[in-house]
């Protein structure tokens, strides 16, 4: 029984390549997991295999912009020239469906998710070693190779911003990687500022 009934919301960030995306499928694989991923706003060009509203909702800059002045982001960002962004109602509607939220966002978006929801639980996931993250953002072959630079460059940036999470998770294996945030977000949920007004009242005999 969790005595947390709110859904948590949970900030992955990671170098591009990391396997952010690999190991939220795995998450997803977990028995009785209530998760589900928050879909991001994006102006980049669709990859080949990735579906519009699956992968990402693919918008116009303009798009983009409109939804920044309606005050439907929770968070956005600019990476390596392109724009990115959370809608914040689905986030709203499913932690208050008790379900946890996973977003794969960068450091800058998920700094200002810390500053607006700061109940939120951050995880930042790193590679074995700089050589296999070369190697896979390589072998992926879905950039070209100035957009692998710019992607290393950046990641070399993102780096030092790790402090600033509530965890650190190399991934060394997807399952263990999965394994290891889905007991952190076991722990979070019983937690006492998380669980104590409930447990108040169970005692209390008022549930
Ligand atoms: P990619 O182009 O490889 O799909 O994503 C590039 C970077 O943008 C990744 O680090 C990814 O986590 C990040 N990203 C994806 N969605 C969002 C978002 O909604 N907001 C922010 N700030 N970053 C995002």
């Amino acid at each position: 029984m969790k005595l947390n009934e709110r859904g948590l919301l949970v900030v992955m960030s990671g170098p591009s390549g990391v396997g952010k995306g690999t190991i939220r499928k795995a998450l997803f694989q977990m028995p009785e997991n209530n998760f589900c991923y928050s879909v991001s706003m994006t102006t980049r060009k669709p990859r080949n295999g990735e579906i519009n509203g699956v992968d990402y909702f693919f918008v116009s800059r303009e798009e983009f912009e409109q939804n920044i002045h309606e005050g439907k982001l929770l968070e956005y960002a600019e990476f390596v020239g392109e724009l990115y962004g959370t809608p914040l109602s689905y986030i709203e509607q499913k932690l208050s469906e008790g379900k946890e939220v996973i977003i794969e966002i960068e450091v800058q978006g998920a700094l200002q998710v810390r500053e607006k929801m700061p109940d939120a639980v951050f995880v930042f996931i790193v590679p074995p070693s700089k050589k296999e993250l070369e190697e896979r953002l390589h072998n992926r072959g879905t950039d070209n190779a100035s957009t692998v630079a710019q992607r290393l460059a950046k990641a070399e940036r993102e780096y030092p911003l790790a402090y600033k999470y509530d965890y650190i998770v190399v991934n060394d294996d997807v399952y263990n990687a999965a394994d290891r945030i889905y007991a952190i977000i076991r722990a979070e949920h019983a937690k006492t500022e998380r669980s104590i007004q409930k447990y108040t009242k169970l005692m209390e005999g008022k549930e």
